[in-house]
C-alpha cells in the first residue's frame, strides 16, 4: 500500500534496523523503544490492518510469525521472559495499520497489561 510507512520499511524506501527477514516477514528494532529489546515482527505483505481483520485464512502466516518470535527471542537473548503485543484499533492506540507485532524483553515489565 502506497501510503504505509511499515510497506514503505519492507520496500527499502524508509530505512530501518533489520533484525530478521524470510520471505513472508520482516523484523526490524522499533524507532521508539519501549524495553532494551523492541522489535516489530511485520509480515511483508499488507494483508490486514490489524488482527480485526485476521481469519482461518491468515493462521499459518500469523503462526509464523510467533515461530520467528521464539526464535529470535532465543537469538537476542530473552532467556527471562519476553512480551508479544499486537495494537488492533483504537482503543488499543494502534497508530500504524499494517499488522505488526511488537516483541518486547530485557528487562522485568510490569504486570499491568492495560
Ligand atoms: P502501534 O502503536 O501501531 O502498535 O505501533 C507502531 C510502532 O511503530 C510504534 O512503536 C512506533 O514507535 C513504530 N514506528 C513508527 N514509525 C516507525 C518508523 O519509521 N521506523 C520504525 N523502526 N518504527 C516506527
Ligand atoms: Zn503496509
Amino acid at each position: 500500500m502506497d501510503s504505509c510507512i511499515f510497506c514503505k520499511i519492507v520496500a527499502g524506501q524508509i530505512p530501518s534496523s533489520k533484525v530478521y527477514e524470510d520471505d513472508l516477514v520482516y523484523a526490524f528494532n522499533d524507532i521508539n523503544p519501549l524495553a532494551p529489546v523492541h522489535v516489530l515482527i511485520i509480515p511483508k505483505e499488507h494483508i490486514l490492518a490489524s488482527a480485526a481483520d485476521a481469519t482461518e485464512e491468515n493462521a499459518a502466516l500469523i503462526g509464523h510469525v510467533f515461530a520467528v518470535a521464539a526464535k529470535l527471542a532465543k537469538e537476542l537473548g530473552l532467556d527471562g521472559g519476553f512480551r508479544i503485543v499486537t495494537n488492533s484499533g483504537d482503543d488499543a492506540c494502534q497508530t500504524v495499520h499494517h499488522l505488526h507485532f511488537h516483541l518486547l524483553g530485557g528487562k522485568k515489565m510490569s504486570e499491568d497489561l492495560a
